[in-house]
């Protein structure tokens, strides 16, 4: 009776039943068995199965020390949390985690990997030009959901001299994002909660009795912050070395967005003598921003209800709306708090002809540029440095800027959806988790929730996230 007892407890504390058991410790002693023989081999003949005997007690080990730790982690209440990626998504999620931490609670350890060296910044504000702004107002860009003006504020409390309405250079809010990580740390260290920074390029999250399994260890929280990927990567703006152009006649950037925008700006910083061309078959750029009067303000043209109505009606709504506004940025900016919900409430069909027939009028709408870079723009088309054309590049000195590649497959997503741990939106631009402690951040909910990239709303995802792990 003890013996079933102790036997039934074993198998409940590692979750398996009496025959899956019997598999694993089975497949151990196989393998070991293997291991002792290759090398028995090897110390006869040292010159034959050099690393499979030790690759396998290798494997062994990791699988039995995964084991372990699920088996500890499922006998106590402790968070093990990891965040895989960390740029701006990965920071906030660390820095609400810690705060929101009570002390006296229970013990919470985070481990977060991070495939570069920028640590917190990712793509967009790792930049170092000083003329690549930020796209949304200083009061707008504070990473705390409670307190949207602490950007602004911490300009201040720095001395420098920007006002609410300026668009401030990213790089200088990526020197704000490395105080946040600072100050993050500072509060983890009073707390006692204990972290961990690994540096690596995480390509597999496996999945065992509930808990996930990176890097051969394992966690019962996941935090998936690795970012959309950007189109092309290797003729890609972010990628390229632009002063491998520079002695060039002519640079073609494909795409004429804000990445282009960037990408022409960066190449007349550097004194690039020849011409750029900037290529894009419907020619749609970015509108210009113009800051609304003070106080001035409009009612929601929409509502959650008209989702109901066809695509083409609520189109009409809105675009006449704003043609017969004083500002119709005021109408964009107004939808924004209810964008991800309007966006929930259409049916695929609409999401898919959205996609197709209006994302990119949405984009040049919504993702506006700010004065001072459109001036740039404008003088250098004027100056003919910058010419605009209808054709597709050829090869040559072609630098891709157009943007992210939404839905994309790579290894890790190839294990997440083999591990059914994700599966892929409906309209396959982005993924959903399957499980309840497997959170997905960012840009990676595209599909499902369309406006979640900038830094408002990954703000509030990553508040959401924290209370919902620590609940
Ligand atoms: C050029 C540009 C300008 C922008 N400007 C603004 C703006 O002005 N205002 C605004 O509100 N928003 C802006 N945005 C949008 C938004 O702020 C960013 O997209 C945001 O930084 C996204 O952060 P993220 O952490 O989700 O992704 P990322 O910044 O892409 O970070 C992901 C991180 O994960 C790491 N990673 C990826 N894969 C792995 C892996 N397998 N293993 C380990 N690590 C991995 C990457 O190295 C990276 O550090 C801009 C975006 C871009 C691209």
């Amino acid at each position: 009776m003890l013996k079933k007892d102790f036997l039934n407890k074993h198998l409940k504390n590692i979750d398996e039943s009496y025959f899956t058991h019997m598999r694993h410790a089975l497949y151990f002693s196989v393998k070991s068995f293997g291991a002792g023989f290759i090398l028995l081999l090897h110390s006869i003949a040292p010159f034959v199965l050099i690393t499979n005997g030790s690759s396998i007690i290798t494997r062994l080990y990791n699988i039995m020390t995964v084991r372990n730790q699920v088996i500890r982690l499922s006998a106590v209440k402790d968070k093990n949390v990891a965040i895989v990626g960390f740029g701006l998504s990965g920071l906030l999620a660390f820095l609400n985690l810690v705060k929101h931490h009570k002390k006296h609670s229970q013990k919470l350890e985070i481990t977060i990997f991070e495939k570069s060296r920028f640590y917190c910044k990712g793509t967009a504000y790792s930049t170092k030009n000083i003329n690549h702004l930020l796209n949304v107002p200083a009061y707008r860009m504070g990473v705390i959901d409670q307190d949207r003006e602490h950007f602004y504020k911490w300009l201040t409390s720095k001395g420098y001299n920007y006002s609410k309405n300026d668009f401030v250079p990213r790089q200088i809010f990526g020197v704000y994002l490395e105080d946040v990580l600072e100050s993050a740390l500072k509060i983890a260290d009073k707390k006692g909660i204990s972290y961990k920074f690994i540096n690596k390029e995480i390509s597999e999250i496996g999945i065992k009795s509930n808990h996930y399994v990176i890097n051969h260890s394992a966690y019962n929280h996941c935090i998936l912050s690795t970012g959309v990927r950007l189109k092309n990567w290797d003729k890609n703006f972010w990628k390229v070395n632009l002063t491998e152009y520079l002695n060039k006649h002519e640079v073609h950037l494909i795409g004429c967005g804000l990445t282009a925008f960037d990408a022409a700006i960066s190449l007349r910083d550097l004194n690039f003598k020849g011409t750029i061309f900037m290529h894009s078959r419907t020619g749609k750029m970015p509108q210009m921003h113009q800051i609304p009067a003070p106080g001035a303000k409009v009612e929601p043209v929409l509502t959650l209800q008209d989702a109901s109505l066809p695509l083409s009606q609520i189109f009409k709504k809105f675009a006449n709306a704003c043609k017969h506004s004083p500002n119709w940025r005021l109408h964009f900016d107004t939808l924004r708090p209810m964008t991800q919900d309007f966006w929930k409430a259409l049916t695929v069909e609409k999401k898919k002809r959205f996609m197709r027939h209006c994302f990119r009028l949405w984009n040049v709408h919504r993702h506006r540029c700010p004065e001072s870079q459109y001036q740039i723009i404008n003088e250098m088309f004027k100056a003919k440095k910058l010419i605009f054309s209808k054709k597709k590049p050829n090869e040559k000195n072609v630098i891709d800027c157009t943007g992210f590649d939404y839905g994309f497959k790579s290894h890790l997503v190839d294990s997440l959806l083999k591990n059914e741990i994700v599966e892929f939106d409906e309209l396959k631009a982005g993924i959903i988790s399957q499980k309840p402690n497997f959170h997905i951040m960012g840009g990676l909910n595209f599909g499902n929730t369309f406006e979640i990239t900038a830094v408002p709303d990954i703000a509030s995802q990553a508040h959401k996230v924290a209370r919902s792990i620590l609940n």
